[in-house]
Order: structure tokens, then sequence, then C-alpha cells
């Protein structure tokens, strides 16, 4: 009934447990979500106040399908301010979204015979991305004792004459993974030959490192045209549901991605976008102070995660996630017999027999991890962490 384009596409896992939670809570069954990729804070006053104004002055209208010029040129000034970049309004477009920027390119660029190299572990939606359009996701494993760093003999015996794209998303969901001057410049040498492979940096989460400064990956290339910048309102200004994210990156790929989105969603929402300018334009200190809680709870988690014993967490230098590996807790069996094969079976486990929503490796690529973000308060992370060592104890050894 449906087309193979449907067919080859799965629901996203990390949307599919947040029903699951909403559905603990309407049954008013305790619920500590660890699932959730987005902050918890609200969005800062003065972008509410943004859109309120643009509401009230009339600013509810279409506005061009790649966005408004203002908001181009916005988005322009914070590229040069906050990453050291170049560009011209002409090579921005805004989206519904990073999600969008990032499926919008994939349809621009990649189709049937392609290959897109994806890092594992991955976020959730990019092999969809990739099978949408015809084209195969091809899988290179990275290091999780350095930060989820490509495996660099993996990804050279993997790039062919087929390799049309390069996913890359440092700081990393899921790992909260941040790759190092060194691993970009490596991964860079690879490919200066290539100028027909494309490479995609998914920088949602630049704001949020906490160990080392975060760098554009173009910045290390300024006059390479194939690197595409993907960057996104959404977890910098909490700003989840306003549905704003944008690509920086070649005139005629913008010029591309223009028309296919006027062809789809006609434009960006136009109250979102001017939200989006204030955000972008006005006063920096919530990212600063989103930052330093994000921070705290970091180093909170990762201390609690110490206590529960056969697992091991890297120390992610980003983004609101970490990964342990509960790899030890597999092939157990629960009291009442079942035996937990997957981390699925055991985020699922988790979640019957604490109220505790996790997301499963599985989803990521990574079989025998789960992701636990701490995009919530010090009290949720402490018990949850305490509840899931609970339920461990109780699988038979
Ligand atoms: N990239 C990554 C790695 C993400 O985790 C997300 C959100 N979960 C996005 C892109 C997209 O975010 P948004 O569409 O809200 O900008």
């Amino acid at each position: 009934m449906f087309t193979d384009r449907i067919s080859r596409i799965k629901p996203s896992a990390t949307l599919e447990m947040t029903s699951k939670a909403a559905e603990l809570k309407r049954a008013n069954k305790p619920v500590y979500n660890m699932s959730v990729g987005e902050p918890d804070f609200s969005t800062p006053e003065h972008i509410q106040n943004a859109a309120i104004w643009a509401i009230k002055n009339g600013h509810t209208k279409y506005t061009p399908g790649g966005g408004t010029l203002e908001l181009k040129e916005a988005i322009c000034k914070k590229l040069a301010r906050d990453n050291n970049l170049n560009f011209d309004p002409k090579q921005i477009v805004v989206s519904c979204g990073g999600k969008h920027s990032l499926y919008n390119a994939c349809q621009a660029l990649f189709q049937k015979n392609d290959e897109v190299i994806i890092f594992k572990p991955y976020w959730v939606s990019f092999p969809d991305f990739v099978t949408v359009t015809g084209a195969t996701p091809i899988f290179v494993n990275t290091d999780s004792s350095k930060q989820n760093e490509p495996d660099f003999n993996d990804l050279i015996n993997k790039i062919n004459n087929k390799t049309k794209g390069i996913i890359i998303n440092s700081p990393s969901n899921p790992t909260g993974g941040v790759w190092c001057d060194e691993a970009i410049l490596q991964l860079l040498d690879i490919v200066k030959n290539r100028s027909d492979i494309w490479l995609f940096s998914d920088e949602c989460y630049e704001q949020l490192t906490y160990d080392t400064p975060f760098k554009s990956i173009a910045t290390f290339a300024p006059q390479l045209k194939n690197i595409i910048t993907f960057q996104s309102c959404s977890k910098t200004y909490a700003m989840t549901g306003w549905r704003i994210g944008y690509l920086a990156g070649d005139m005629n790929l913008v010029k591309a991605i223009s028309k296919l989105q006027g062809q789809s969603t006609s434009c960006p929402n136009s109250i979102a976008q001017y939200a989006a300018i204030e955000a972008l334009s006005g006063n920096q200190n919530c990212i600063h102070e989103m930052k330093k809680i994000f921070h705290q709870r970091r180093d909170l988690i990762l201390n609690e995660l110490k206590k529960i014993p056969e697992t091991l967490c890297e120390t992610p230098n980003g983004a609101f996630y970490v990964f342990p590996n509960f790899e030890n807790y597999l092939n157990k069996r629960t009291l009442s017999g079942q035996l937990i094969k997957t981390s699925s079976d055991l985020s699922l486990y988790i979640l019957d027999q604490t109220g505790v929503v996790t997301v499963d490796g599985d989803s990521f690529g990574a079989p025998g991890y789960i992701r636990l973000s701490y995009a919530t308060s010090n009290e949720t992370i402490s018990k949850a962490i305490f509840l899931i060592k609970d339920a461990l104890k109780k699988l038979d050894f």
C-alpha cells in the first residue's frame, strides 16, 4: 500500500520512548525520564517576547522559502562571532529544525547507488535520512575510550568511489563525545582529494562542551566547498518546539534546498524566525547559565553511575548524554525467568521495574549500551540511577 520510501524508514526510537513515558504518567505511575533529547529549561524570556512582538506586529505571514534575510544575517553574524566562520546570507538556508536541514541536504545530495558514511554509535535519524533517499548508509566504528573519534583504519577501508557523504556529529548524540582537533584534521586529510564527498557537520550541541572548547569543523578547512555546517536553536536556547535550524554551505546547494523547501513546507515558521533572531543576536547569558547546570549534572550522573558495579561509563566532553556500557548485564534472567538478551530488553526491564525511561543502545547501533539524558533535575538523576542499580542487582549472575 505504501511506497518503498516509507518502508525503508523506522519510527524514531527516542520519540517512541518519550511516548512510553507519557503513557506511564497518564496511568499515574512514577516516571523518571532519562530519555529526553531536549533541555528541561523554558525558552528564555527575551526570546519569548520577540515572538510575541512578531505576532503583534503582523509577522504572521509566509516568508521567503529559505528564511527571512534578517534571520540569515543574524545567523551569519552568529557564525562569525561564535565559530569564526565567514558566510554570506546566500549560503544559509533556515529550516524547521536542524533535523529538517539534515533531511533536506540528504534529499538534495544522495540517491540510489550512493554510499554515505555514518559513525557508530550514531544519532537514530542519520541512517533513515540516508535510506529514504535510496542511498546506503555505511557504518564506521569509533573508539569509545577516545570520545568516540573514528577508527581511521575502518574509515579508510570503507571510503570508495561510491562514497558521496560523511556525516559527523561532534558533540555527539548519543555518546556526548567531542572529537579533538587532531581527529578532525586526520579525517580532513583522508578526504582532501575527494571534492565529490560532502562532509556534513551536525553541530547542534556546539554550545555544550565542558572540558575543551568547541571548534566548528569548517574552521579547519575554510577553502573546502564541500563542508556543510548544520546548527540549531533547539538545544542551545531551549527552543526545541520552535523548530528553527539552519545550514551554511555551498551557494548552489543552498539554492537547491531552498527550492525543495519551497515545494514542501513553503517556509519555516515566521514567528519562530523572529524569536530566533533574538536568540542569536540578543543577550547570550542564558547559554552560559544552562551550560553551567548541564556541566554540574554531567559530573553528578558520572559519580552516581560509578556506584553501579560491572558498568563502564566514559566521561563525555559534550551534549547532555552519557552512554554507559551495560554489556555485563546481558544474558541474565529476571526474577520471573525472562532472559535479557539485548540492551532493548534491558531498557524495557528497567522501565518496567522502576519507571526510569532510557533509550537502548541498539537503536544507536551500539548493542550493550544504554543512553541516559541528564537534561533533568539533580533529584531525578540521583533517584533514577539508584533505581537502575537496584533493578540490576535483581538480575541473576
Ligand atoms: N542532530 C542531533 C545529533 C540531534 O540530537 C538532534 C535532536 N535530537 C538534531 C540534530 C535535531 O534537532 P532539531 O531538529 O530540534 O534542531
